[in-house]
């Protein structure tokens, strides 16, 4: 068998986030409730952010008329189809991206969970997956990755990592290996064309995710957002590359970094048994 430290990718022996016993499905529909609470929230982040606004205050207000929107129209999910898309005060239409930002919050948690079971894996799972989506969102509109978002999803994979694969150990390690590894490649580009390829908030992904894949993980997670970014420029050009164009680079990596949690044990499983 090989040397390469694999461990830090494949599912640990995991703790348990409910006692053994418990009937379970009061905890799904607190976790479909809280997902989309965490969705309304990011709602607020991918507007937010690249605008450099707090995102603690103002509460909402209607775009329209101006008007606070009330607690009761705030309600994840529900108040969007009870009001059927439209402010209660003047009808100003609410975009439908609100709601459905709200489900994919929902999703993601109960994904990360059903992935990984009831466990501390799971839960920073579900949580990756909506900050990924976020990123993705805010990199394809604005081209930009907030820090905010990196150093918050940092410290989540650094604090789980304590109970949930890859371990404390292999965290730090893929931080380092994360963002330094983004950095050396752009330094390549850089020598080679001239222009600086990727910027600061590419590395602070990159650290990020290698706080919750692990060093080997993270590399992987480069290897893919190159892939899908190479191929998303060929289709986008239809096969001319000129390298001129601008890519949302941390969007390709936020979907490698998503596949690669989810199933990076079996990938690096399947390429070590087929070489
Ligand atoms: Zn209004």
């Amino acid at each position: 068998m090989t040397g390469l430290p694999i461990a830090s990718v494949l599912p640990a022996a995991q703790a348990a986030v409910i006692p053994a016993g418990m009937p379970l499905l009061p905890f799904w529909a607190v976790a479909v409730w809280l997902g989309a609470c965490l969705g309304s929230f990011a709602n607020v982040l991918v507007y937010r952010l690249p605008r450099n606004l707090s995102v603690v205050g103002p509460r909402s207000f209607c775009p329209g008329c101006g008007n606070r929107v009330a607690w009761f129209d705030n309600v994840p999910l529900l108040s969007w189809i009870v009001l059927r898309g439209r402010c209660r005060r003047c009808g100003t239409g609410i975009p439908v991206r609100y709601p459905l930002l709200e489900a994919a919050g929902a999703l993601s948690l109960v994904a990360g969970l059903l992935r990984f079971g009831w466990t501390v894996h799971g839960l920073a799972a579900g949580l990756l997956l909506l900050l990924l989506l976020v990123i993705a969102l805010v990199d394809w509109e604005h081209m930009i990755i907030p820090h905010t978002l990196t150093i918050a999803g940092a410290v989540i994979g650094l604090v789980t990592s304590v109970w949930a694969p890859p371990g404390l150990d292999q965290a730090l390690l893929g931080v380092v290996a994360g963002a330094g590894s983004i950095l050396a490649v752009t330094w390549v580009y850089k020598a080679v064309r001239g222009v600086v390829g990727m910027g600061g908030g590419d590395v602070m992904l990159m650290g990020m995710l290698g706080a919750f894949v692990g060093p080997w993980g993270v590399l992987a997670v480069l290897f893919a957002g190159a892939l899908l970014g190479t191929i998303y420029a060929v289709a986008r050009g239809r096969g001319r590359v000129d390298g001129s164009a601008k890519l949302p680079f941390g969007t390709f990596l936020a979907a490698g970094g998503a596949v690669v949690h989810l199933w990076g044990g079996e990938i690096f499983a399947w390429y070590l048994g087929a070489f």
